[in-house]
């Protein structure tokens, strides 16, 4: 924290939501498979209306509505039931009507809220301005010496998420983002993907002395596509520009790049001001009107939100805050951790047993592997079952924390049962006391030193002995029974 500057930060989101065609006309929107349109063949997924001819009149896809309504509804957000499309005219090559359509001064959606939890204990509340609906615009794709213009993104819908400037570090705005990113994926409206830019920000900074009550002037960096790129590129902004205004200098109000290789973010251009898009409603399109009965019913329909679901995993399965809030920003692990914990039940395991390792499993080891590996847990071999026989093996000591490990890669790779992997790997714990006497008593008898010592009250030698067993047993003996056995027998 800078002791004579504090900065100032608002996110705007654009999430590509995941309907089947477009926005304004019956082109896909994703693949059949559900891949992007970006890799269908190269303008195969165009019509007149997405590619701009004149005359070709949109007609509005009535599911994006509903998308945007869901994510103003999780939001705490205020519903325009008459909301209107407008122009906002600029010149790209990718988008051939000269105009992107979007919403201005009536959006769908105003003045919600999100409670983020920024740290363990801290929870803050970030307003919410505005979420409109709005076209994606093609993609131009460049060759040396010309350039060519690919329109099957082009009327892919998108919702932009506009926060007001309500945070103040780079991790807060990370914390943020992921908030946005668990809601939007819970919702089912958008899949989240960021690598292919379906959910992008635009991060806005300024600066001003510590306790200043106006804004400074903000700069605003472009389409950062990771959450931990876009907490150091919010982190590089806010130092260049309290370094620039220490020195003297003003900061410019212009649209930036961040170049992640070289840690940096870079001009791009002076930025426009809203009027310079001479924005007005659009013709071709009737204001939207909406339902009560219609926003009521997505209301009723709307899934368990990420928050709630953290709050339900700590209160019914015993979680950490910390491993829920970890469990809940992935609705494929907080599925997984679920399926885990109702197999356990199953076979009369209390759920508030069962959470606390089921969580610390997949929190720990699985996050770790697939991270390793670059894939979902759910891509893996490994089910919910598997991971609820680990949980059960281990409790029943009957394989060690680090048999449990080796089981579990296996599985992962393999997807064999973990009874089977247990047996073909001998990772068995010997637990039968009638077999770890003899070692016991070998490892006494070779040690009559440390036995003295032991018995004259160094009770930190017990360790000692367990680790001669577990040598002696070729590590397969239950390390708290040794403990035990030793014990008793020296005592
Ligand atoms: P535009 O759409 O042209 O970028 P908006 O007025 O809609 O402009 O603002 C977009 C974002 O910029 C919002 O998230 C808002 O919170 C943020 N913002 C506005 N002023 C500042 C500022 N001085 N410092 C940081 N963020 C700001
Ligand atoms: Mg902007
Ligand atoms: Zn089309």
């Amino acid at each position: 924290m800078h002791p004579e500057f504090e900065a100032v930060i608002g996110l705007e989101v654009h999430a590509q939501l995941s309907t089947q065609s477009k926005i304004f006309c019956g082109c896909r929107a994703r693949l059949a498979d559900g891949t992007s349109v970006a890799d269908a063949a190269v303008n195969s997924n165009t019509c007149p209306v997405c590619a701009g001819h004149p005359g070709a009149l949109p007609v509005l896809n009535r599911r994006v509505v509903e998308y945007a309504l869901r994510a103003g509804l999780a939001t705490n957000c205020r519903i325009r039931t008459t909301n209107v499309f407008a122009r906002k005219n600029y010149f790209y090559p990718d988008l051939p009507k000269g105009y992107q359509l979007s919403q201005y001064e009536e959006p769908i959606c105003e003045g919600g809220y999100l409670d983020v939890a920024v740290s363990e204990t801290e929870t803050k509340r970030v307003r919410l301005q505005r979420i409109h609906m709005e076209e994606d615009a093609g993609k131009s794709v460049h060759f040396p010496g010309y350039s060519l213009v690919n329109l099957n993104r082009a009327g892919v819908p998108l919702i932009e998420i506009v926060s007001a400037p309500d945070l103040s570090t780079p991790a807060e705005a990370g914390a943020y983002l992921r908030s946005l990113h668990a809601i939007v994926t819970a919702l089912g409206i958008c899949d989240g993907n960021m690598q292919e830019g379906n959910f992008r920000c635009d991060a806005n900074v300024s600066v001003r002395p510590r306790g200043a009550r106006e804004l400074g002037t903000r700069t605003e960096i472009k389409n950062v596509n990771s959450f931990r790129f876009v907490e150091k590129a919010i982190e590089y902004e806010i130092a260049r520009q309290i370094q620039l205004v220490k020195g003297g200098g003003k900061v410019v109000q212009e649209t930036r790049t961040y170049d992640s290789d070289r840690n940096l973010t870079l001009s791009m251009r002076s930025k426009e001001e809203a009027e310079d898009y001479r924005y007005f409603p659009d013709p071709d399109l009737l204001p939207v009107l909406l339902e009560e009965a219609w926003i009521e019913e997505i209301r009723r329909g709307l899934p368990e939100l990420p928050e709630q679901k953290k709050a339900r995993f700590i209160r019914d399965f015993g979680i950490a805050p910390a491993d829920a809030a970890i469990l809940v920003g992935s609705r494929e692990l907080a599925d997984f951790c679920e399926a885990t914990i109702a197999e356990l039940s199953r076979s009369g395991m209390e759920p508030r047993a069962a959470g606390k390792p089921a969580a610390n499993w997949l929190v720990g080891e699985l996050r770790r592997l697939a991270n390793e590996q670059g894939l979902e847990v759910s891509q893996s071999c490994l089910t919910p079952g598997h991971l609820a026989d680990v949980v059960r093996l281990t409790q029943e000591q009957v394989i060690s924390g680090q048999g449990a490990k080796t089981v579990i890669a296996e599985a992962w790779r393999t997807g064999e049962t973990i009874a089977s992997i247990v047996d073909a790997q001998g990772l068995r714990q010997v637990s039968d006391t009638g077999a770890l006497v003899p070692a016991i008593d070998k490892v006494i008898a070779a040690n009559p030193k440390q036995v003295a010592e032991f018995k004259a009250g160094k009770e930190k030698l017990l360790g000692f002995f367990v680790g001669q067993v577990m040598k002696e047993t070729g590590g397969k003996a239950n390390p708290a029974l040794v403990g035990d056995l030793v014990r008793k027998r020296l005592k």
